[in-house]
C-alpha cells in the first residue's frame, strides 16, 4: 500500500524545490517529514556566535549591528562587511560583488536593527570567525513571516533549525514542511510500532509526533516527540536484529566437540606446546566457545579484546577444535598484509603441528594439519594449488581476505569461520560465507575497537559477545607524549629517542596520514556560488587555509634518510598502493630488523604483530580519530620492552583534537577511549565508525545516552517477532525494517 509518505517531492513541490531538497537525499514526502531539526533557536535569545565551529554549515538568529560596502583594494569589486550580533558575540559576514551596484540589494536590507535568519559554512579570515555569502531571511520580509501571525509563531515558538545545505537553508525546509504538515493525517505516515507497543509506551501517534518534531509550541512537546522517534528507531532496529537471531537460532550447524582427553588431538597438542600459559580471559572465553562449536546451532560470536590480549590464541583454539572434529576453519582479515601475516603467525604458532603434508581423509591422527593462505595476489600457480587444498580439504586452516569470499573458493567441510577485525566487513559479506557452508558454520568475529556495550547490542546485535579484558602479564606499557609539530627541539630529541630504540635492537614505526606530498588534502567544501569568479579558491573563507599540509610517506622518508640522527640505519617504506609483494618484504624486513625504522601510512594500524617494535612516531596525529590511534598505538609495546608513541601534531590547547590527544597521553585503557571518544563525536560519527553498514537509518538514537530506551525497545521487539515470527500481524513493522535493509544495502554497495 503506498502511502502519501511514499510521494515523490517532484509532485508535491515545484520544480526547483524539489531539486534542492534532493540534495539532502531526500525524494519522497516521508524523506521530508524525516529530516529532523538538529536543534531548535530559542526565539527568547538569539542563538550562540561564540560556539561556531570553523568548517560547520550554520544558522544563526542575529541583529544587523552594522553594514559597510567598499571597493576591493587590488581587485575590481566591491566589497560588503556586516557586523551581526547575537547579543553576546559578533560575527561578520562578507559578500562580494562584481561592482558596488551589485551589492545594492543587500545594502538596502541589512541595515542596522535588522534581525533575521543567516545561514552559511563558517570560514576563518586572518584568524576570524566569518560567513562568506551567507544566505539569509529578514524579520517582516520574507513571505511567510510578513503576516502578524506568522510573526508571532516565529516570535513564541521555537525555531526548528535543520540541517541545510547549500541553495536550501534551514527556513525553506521549514516551509517545505510546512505545506506537507498542515494537511497531515494518521492515514498518510503509516506507524512501524504497533498500538499495544506504543500504548504501553505511552508514546503520541506517529503524525502528531512528526507535527510536534517539525512545527512544537513548545521545546517541552518537541522533546517529547523526539523520545517518540527515538523509540522507534530503536524498535525497528531491534526487531530487525530480534528476527535475525530467531533465524540463526532455527539455523542448523554441525556439532564440532572436542576431542575426549586421552585421545590424540591438535588441540591438546597445541596446548601442550605453548610457551606461556593462557590468561584466565583467554581460559574462560576459550571454553565458552568450545561448548558453543559442540552444538548443532551455529555460534555468532563477537570477541572483543585490546590490542595485545591474546585473541589470536584464542582464535586458533577454536579452529584446531574444528579441524580435530573433521571440519576446516576459515581465518578473514581485511587486508593482504594481515592476512599474509597471520598465516604466518598461525603457522609459527603450530609450529610443528602446522604440516605440509598430512592428507585431509586420511586416518586423522590429529599430528598435524596445513594452513593455507588465498588472497588476490597469488600468481595462478599458487592460488590453484591454495584452491585446491581448500577444495579437498587437505588445509585445515584457509587464510585470505575478501578473496575467499568469491564463488571460486569451494571447501570440503567448512565448519568455522572467523573473522579478524570485524569493523572492516559488513554483514553481507559475513553472510556471503556462511553460504559456503553446505549448513551454516560457527562464526567467531574478533575486534579490538573497544566497543561500550550499547553500540555492541545496536550495531552488533545479533552476535553474543564476550570480552578478553585483560592483557598477558609481563607487558611492560606504553608511554605516550603529545609533541607539538613546529618546535625543533622536541623533534630532534624525537629522533634521537628512535635511534635509541633502534641502537637497543628494537623498531620503530613512522605513520603519516597520506602517501603523496601532492596528494590533495581534504578541506570543507566550499560554497561560493555566487562570489564572481575573479575571487580564487584560497580567498576569504577557504577553510584550513592557515594549516600547514598534512605530512606524507614518501616525503618524510627522504627527510628521515638525511637526518643525522637516523645516520646509518636503513628505513623501509609502506603504504596502500605499493604492489603486495613489495608490501611484504617491506613487513619482513621491518620484522627482521634489516630495516627497522618503518614509514607508512595507516596499513600498520590492525593486527600487525612485531614484538621487538617499541616506539612509533605518529603525525599530524590530531587528525586521527581516538580509536585509530588507540589502535595504532597498539602495534607497540607488544613484547617485553616498554613502549613509546610520539604524537606529533600542531593542535592548539584548548581545541576537541588537543583534549582527544591529551585523553591519549592519560589512559590506554581502550574502554575508556572508546567512551571518552563518544563524548567528544557526533552520534553520527559514533554509528558510522562501528562501520557496519546498518547504520544509515539511525537518525535521533544515541547509542550511549539512550541505552534504557534501547533496551525498552529489545524487549518490546523480541516479544513482536516472538508473536508473530515474520511479522505478517506487523506489515508496516515488515515495511520499515526491508526499507532499512534497502537503504543498508545501497550503503553498503557504495562503500564496498
Ligand atoms: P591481539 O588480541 O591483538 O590479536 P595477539 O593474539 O596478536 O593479540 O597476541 C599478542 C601477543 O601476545 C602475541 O605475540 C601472542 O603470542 C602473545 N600472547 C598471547 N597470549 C598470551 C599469554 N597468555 N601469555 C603471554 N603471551 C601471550
Ligand atoms: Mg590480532
Amino acid at each position: 500500500m503506498t502511502t502519501r509518505a511514499d510521494e515523490r517531492l517532484e509532485r508535491a513541490f515545484d520544480k526547483r524545490t524539489a531539486t534542492a531538497l534532493g540534495k539532502l537525499g531526500l525524494a519522497t514526502v516521508g524523506d521530508l517529514l524525516g529530516h529532523y531539526p538538529r536543534r531548535y533557536a530559542d526565539p527568547g535569545a538569539l542563538s550562540d556566535i561564540a560556539a561556531l565551529q570553523v568548517g560547520e554549515h550554520v544558522t544563526i538568529l542575529a541583529r544587523v549591528e552594522q553594514a559597510t560596502v567598499r571597493p576591493m583594494r587590488n581587485r575590481k569589486g566591491a566589497l560588503m562587511e556586516v557586523v551581526v550580533t547575537d547579543g553576546k558575540s559578533r560575527l561578520s559576514l562578507t559578500f562580494f560583488g562584481k561592482h558596488r551596484g551589485s551589492l545594492y540589494n543587500h545594502e538596502k536590507r541589512l541595515v542596522p536593527g535588522a534581525k533575521g535568519l543567516f545561514t552559511g559554512t563558517v570560514g576563518l579570515y586572518r584568524g576570524t570567525r566569518q560567513l562568506t555569502h551567507p544566505d539569509f531571511t529578514l524579520m517582516g520580509e520574507e513571505s511567510d513571516l510578513d503576516s502578524d501571525e506568522a510573526l508571532l509563531e516565529h516570535a513564541t515558538k521555537p525555531i526548528p533549525i535543520y540541517p541545510a545545505a547549500a541553495g536550501i537553508p534551514s527556513w525553506k525546509i521549514q516551509g517545505a514542511l510546512r505545506v506537507v504538515l498542515d494537511t497531515l493525517t494518521d492515514d498518510d505516515v503509516p506507524d512501524p510500532v504497533p498500538d499495544e507497543v506504543g500504548q504501553r509506551q505511552g508514546l503520541p501517534a506517529r503524525a502528531a509526533a512528526l507535527r510536534s518534531l517539525h512545527r512544537p509550541a513548545t521545546l517541552e512537546e518537541a522533546y517529547r516527540a523526539r523520545h517518540r522517534m527515538r523509540f522507534e528507531e530503536a524498535f525497528v532496529l531491534q526487531a530487525a536484529l530480534a528476527q535475525r537471531r530467531a533465524r540463526t537460532a532455527a539455523e542448523d550447524a554441525t556439532a564440532r566437540p572436542p576431542l575426549p582427553a586421552g585421545k590424540p588431538s591438535l588441540l591438546a597438542d597445541f596446548d601442550a606446546s605453548l610457551p606461556f600459559v593462557l590468561t584466565d580471559g583467554q581460559r574462560e572465553v576459550g571454553e565458552e566457545i568450545a561448548a558453543e562449536l559442540a552444538s548443532p546451532r551455529p555460534m555468532h560470536r563477537l570477541l572483543q579484546g585490546e590490542v595485545g590480549s591474546g585473541k589470536t590464541v584464542v582464535a586458533l583454539r577454536a579452529m584446531l577444535q574444528v579441524v580435530d572434529a573433521g571440519g576446516q576453519a576459515a581465518l578473514l582479515a581485511p587486508t593482504e598484509v594481515l592476512a599474509a601475516q597471520h598465516a604466518r603467525t598461525l603457522r609459527a604458532l603450530l609450529g610443528r603441528l602446522a604440516d605440509a603434508g598430512t592428507l585431509f581423509g586420511a586416518e586423522r591422527t590429529g599430528a598435524s594439519t596445513r594452513v593455507a593462505l588465498l588472497t588476490g595476489s597469488l600468481g595462478a600457480k599458487a592460488r590453484k594449488e591454495a584452491l585446491l587444498q581448500a577444495a579437498s580439504g587437505e588445509a585445515g586452516i584457509v587464510v585470505g581476505t575478501h578473496a575467499l569470499l568469491s564463488e571460486q573458493v569451494q571447501f570440503a567441510d567448512l565448519g568455522l569461520v572467523v573473522v579478524d577485525e570485524q569493523h572492516r566487513f559488513g554483514v553481507e559479506q559475513r553472510d556471503a560465507l556462511r553460504a559456503k557452508g553446505r549448513v551454516s558454520p560457527h562464526l567467531l568475529v574478533m575486534t579490538a575497537t573497544p566497543i561500550p556495550r550499547t553500540v555492541a547490542m545496536t550495531v552488533f546485535g545479533d552476535l553474543e559477545t564476550s570480552s578478553l579484558t585483560e592483557v598477558p602479564a609481563g607487558r611492560a606499557g606504553i608511554t605516550t607524549v603529545a609533541v607539538p609539530a613546529g618546535n625543533t627541539r622536541w623533534t630532534d630529541r624525537t629522533w634521537a629517542r628512535v635511534r635509541e630504540e633502534v641502537d637497543a635492537g628494537r623498531r620503530a614505526y613512522v605513520v603519516c596520514a597520506r602517501i603523496h606530498p601532492d596528494e590533495e588534502t581534504k578541506t570543507a567544501a566550499k560554497d561560493f556560488d555566487d562570489v564572481p569568479e575573479f575571487l580564487d579558491q584560497a580567498g576569504p573563507g577557504a577553510e584550513g587555509a592557515e594549516r600547514p599540509p598534512l605530512r606524507a610517506v614518501l616525503e618524510v622518508v627522504e627527510e628521515l634518510r638525511s637526518r643525522p640522527e637516523l645516520a646509518g640505519i636503513e628505513i623501509g617504506v609502506l603504504h596502500g598502493q605499493m604492489p603486495p609483494d613489495q608490501k611484504e618484504s617491506a613487513m619482513s624486513r621491518f620484522a627482521s630488523g634489516e630495516a627497522p625504522v618503518l614509514v607508512s601510512t595507516t596499513v600498520v594500524e590492525v593486527g600487525v604483530d612485531v614484538p621487538e617494535a617499541t616506539a612509533m612516531v605518529i603525525f599530524d596525529a590530531d587528525r586521527f580519530g581516538i580509536s585509530q590511534l588507540h589502535q595504532l598505538r597498539g602495534r607497540v609495546g607488544r613484547g617485553t620492552d616498554p613502549g613509546l608513541c610520539l604524537l606529533v601534531s600542531d593542535a592548539e590547547p584548548g581545541t576537541p583534537a588537543f583534549a582527544r590527544l591529551e585523553a591519549m597521553t592519560q589512559t590506554t585503557d581502550g574502554f575508556k577511549l572508546a567512551n571518552l571518544d563518544l563524548e567528544l563525536r557526533s552520534e553520527g560519527d559514533v554509528l558510522g565508525a562501528a562501520q557496519s553498514g546498518r547504520t544509515s537509518s539511525l537518525r535521533l538514537l544515541r547509542v550511549v545516552k539512550d541505552a534504557g530506551l534501547i533496551e525498552e525497545a529489545r524487549t518490546a521487539a523480541v516479544d513482536v517477532v516472538r508473536a508473530s515470527p515474520d511479522l505478517t500481524e506487523f506489515p508496516e513493522l515488515a515495511k520499515a525494517i526491508r526499507a532499512q535493509l534497502d537503504e543498508d544495502q545501497e550503503e553498503f554497495l557504495e562503500r564496498a
